[in-house]
């Protein structure tokens, strides 16, 4: 029979689900520029895409007026920074392969995002896996170091939760045995480190996205959030080339992409 190899309890790289994405609802478009007798069509792709070009058009009723492309629209939006526009297409990213260091960072990220997050007190996290810092993926010497420190992190929370677990039995019998675990599980989470890995379900809108983009796809970013951002940018320059058409990735000296904007902060 065949058996599932064991997985790896170490991470080196994020990994970016694009799990929501929005849909025109085409027929109440039509009733609206049939009622306000107006023709309009656009050349959009995605339907984030579509959506700000309406928004955006609502504005000054310029329907069939104006900008030929959603690509020369969208340059105008951007230029211009009408960026509440952009606060109309939205898209939900799983995220895995992460650190809780890097969620810190990421939940400071407050307008346009909404956030769940894996919990550590319902989760058992006995069997974490752990994200491998960038600069100890390149150094052997450095890299055993720290697997070491974790190993033994990894077995003490696995202990501790253990005999936490056995205390709250005997000082609260009254408690259902979800409740033990959780309240074992809060108190054990404490010794885990920045590199556990987590999952986080972030939504966020195109104005917020291309914030974070900006501040974190930088090279004065820590380097794992630099890595998420590089994938999230990959990954939104293919869903929305137009809403993110002066954003580019380029080679930095230190050997790693960043992310350049024309247009920052919009
Ligand atoms: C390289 C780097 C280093 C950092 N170092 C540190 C550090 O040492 N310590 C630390 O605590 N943080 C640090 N941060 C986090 C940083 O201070 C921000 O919290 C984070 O980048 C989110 O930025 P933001 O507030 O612009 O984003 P968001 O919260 O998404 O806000 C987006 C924009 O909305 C507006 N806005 C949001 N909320 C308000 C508000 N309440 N009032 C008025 N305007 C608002 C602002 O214009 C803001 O830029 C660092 C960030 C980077 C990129």
């Amino acid at each position: 029979m065949a058996t599932t190899p064991p997985i790896d309890p170490y991470i080196t790289k994020p990994k970016v689900y694009l799990v929501g994405r929005q849909l025109v609802a085409d027929e109440e478009v039509a009733r609206f520029l049939e009622d306000e007798g107006l023709a309009f069509t656009t050349d959009a792709g995605a339907a984030a895409e579509v959506l700000t070009e309406i928004a955006g058009r609502t504005c000054y009723m310029s329907f069939g007026k104006g900008r030929k492309s959603n690509r020369e629209y969208m340059e105008n939006i951007l230029s211009s920074k009408h960026g509440s526009v952009l606060e109309h297409a939205v898209w939900c990213l799983l995220i895995t392969g992460v650190s809780r260091a890097l969620t810190h960072e990421l939940v400071r990220h407050r307008a346009g995002f909404g956030y769940s997050q894996l919990s550590q007190r319902y989760v058992d996290e006995s069997e974490a896996r752990y994200v491998v810092p960038p600069l100890y993926q390149e150094n052997p010497e450095l890299r055993q170091k720290w697997q070491q420190t974790i190993e033994w992190i990894r077995k003490t929370y696995a202990e501790l939760a253990e005999v936490t677990t056995q205390y709250v039995q005997q000082k609260h019998p009254e408690m259902a045995p979800r409740d033990r675990r959780k309240w074992a599980r809060q108190a054990a989470r404490s010794i885990l480190p920045n590199a556990t890995e987590t999952k986080i379900f972030v939504t966020g809108n195109s104005r917020a996205w291309r914030h974070f983009l900006e501040l974190r796809g930088s090279p004065h970013a820590d380097t794992e959030i630099r890595l998420l951002a590089i994938e999230v940018c990959r990954v939104f320059k293919k869903e929305a080339p137009n809403i993110f058409q002066d954003i580019e990735l380029v080679d930095e000296p230190d050997g790693m992409p960043s992310v350049r904007v024309v247009h920052s902060k919009v």
